[in-house]
């Protein structure tokens, strides 16, 4: 029980996601900051000095925080978009390992009886003939 628990946990990608998870929350919270401190204020400043969070509106006596919500929306897209451009730049590096150089030629072929041959021979190992 316990020996399968750990060989779960050591599994590479188990470690790997744990690390996503613990990143994703760090970078959820500078994207959370971003929003809310920095773009926010911008987008309510720019459509006159409206405070989003604290848009709210009372239906029957209960208040729906709707400005919260769309904070939380554009929290959302925005990490959604981050993480489309690291992965697609991630499946950018895993294709373009640099294409292997064009392998130089081994052989070449003798002119004499048309056989393939060492690229270095002066001599070919079939007929004999001096190479130049
Ligand atoms: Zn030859």
């Amino acid at each position: 029980m316990f020996k399968e628990f750990k060989e779960f946990i050591m599994r590479g990608n188990v470690l790997d996601m744990a690390i996503g998870v613990i990143i994703g929350g760090a970078f959820g919270k500078i994207v959370g900051s971003l929003v809310n401190d920095i773009l926010m204020p911008l987008v309510g400043l720019a459509l006159g000095g409206v405070n989003f969070s604290e848009q709210a509106s009372t239906v029957n006596g209960v208040d729906i925080h709707w400005g919260l919500f769309i904070q939380t929306v554009i929290d959302f897209l925005i990490i959604a978009f981050v993480i489309f451009v690291i992965i697609k730049a991630a499946n950018n590096m895993k294709k373009a390992p640099a294409p292997a150089p064009a392998a130089e030629p081994a052989t070449k072929e003798c002119p004499h009886c048309f056989s393939a041959i060492s690229i270095k021979a002066t001599r070919c190992p079939n007929c004999t003939s001096e190479l130049k």
